[in-house]
């Protein structure tokens, strides 16, 4: 039963404690959680009552994981010094991109990249509070590492989609015009509602696409001690982000490339965005009427 080790492994309790709250050796865990043993119906109500849900949920599996780890974390967790400065962005790349790390790679990668970047669940509630750029940076690095591609961190980019539609802003952007004023707007003067970290420039835009430059706000990278804020595979998110744009109006993704980068010795980074011709995208949830 995958619940009951979620369960275990996101509220860190250790081997013995979790023995003593089912009242199994650790063998017979082993022979529970391989479903070849069946959980006691005492062991079940343990469970539930110690985390205070209802033992059909722990059944079914359908526990709010989420709230049970942030419960657990409260009294043991403190933003690292690292993330408590320069928080000019808001949540909600953050909260979707974890959301796209969940859905696509399994709750435990999520929990393991909180972890170590010493980070609480809780952090990823509020879409509209202030947090800062470097979270999203070493989560991705450690994605990297990890052997996630510029493909993915693209993926994740085009994901954020999900998490806008439904906003104030994504409605807005749904009842634009054109594919052009989307993406004009995006990273215009819709911008402050995401982040002041960096700055944005468009180089040309049109009907056909956009050539659009990106650079670190220097306040910002300063007080970040760093020159240029981010790394290739905040770039890689930021192309992605670029290219769902179009789908907002129930249109195809844009095509988007990189051009130059910072991080490769650029000046500046610079994308190419180019609009699809004529192809509607199936977002079940758009309304083409
Ligand atoms: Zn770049």
């Amino acid at each position: 039963m995958d619940t009951l080790e979620r369960l275990r492994v996101v509220t860190d309790i250790d081997d013995s404690q979790w023995q003593d709250l089912l009242q199994l050796t650790w063998w017979d865990y082993v022979m529970v959680r391989s479903g070849k043993k069946q959980l006691s119906e005492q062991a079940l109500l343990r469970l539930s009552e110690y985390f205070d849900s209802d033992p059909r949920a722990v059944i079914t599996g359908k526990v709010d994981f989420h709230s049970i780890q942030i419960q657990s974390e409260k009294s043991r967790w403190e933003m690292p010094d690292a993330y408590a400065v320069a928080n000019y962005g808001r949540r909600r790349t953050t909260i979707t991109t974890f959301e796209y790390i969940e859905r696509n790679h399994g709750w435990r990668l999520r929990y393991e990249v909180l972890k170590h970047l010493g980070l609480s669940e809780s952090i990823l509630t509020d879409p509209f509070a202030p947090i800062s750029m470097q979270v999203i940076t070493d989560a991705l690095a450690y994605l990297g590492h990890r052997h996630f591609t510029a493909k993915d961190f693209f993926a994740m980019g085009m994901y954020s989609y999900s998490g806008n539609v439904n906003t104030l802003l994504g409605r807005f952007y749904s009842e634009l015009e054109t594919s052009k004023e989307v993406i004009e707007h995006m990273w215009g003067d819709c911008l402050n509602f995401y982040e002041k970290n960096c700055r944005y420039r468009f180089l040309k835009l049109n009907e056909e696409g956009a050539l659009l430059e990106v650079s670190s706000d220097p306040h910002v990278a300063q007080e970040m001690e760093t020159t240029h804020l981010g790394n290739e595979y905040i770039c890689s998110l930021k192309a992605g982000m670029m290219a769902s744009a179009p789908m907002y109006r129930g249109e195809a993704p844009a095509k988007v490339i990189e051009r130059c980068c910072v991080h490769h010795g650029a000046p500046a980074c610079v994308f190419e965005i180019t609009f699809a011709k004529g192809v509607l995208y199936h977002a079940a949830n758009l309304n083409f009427a």
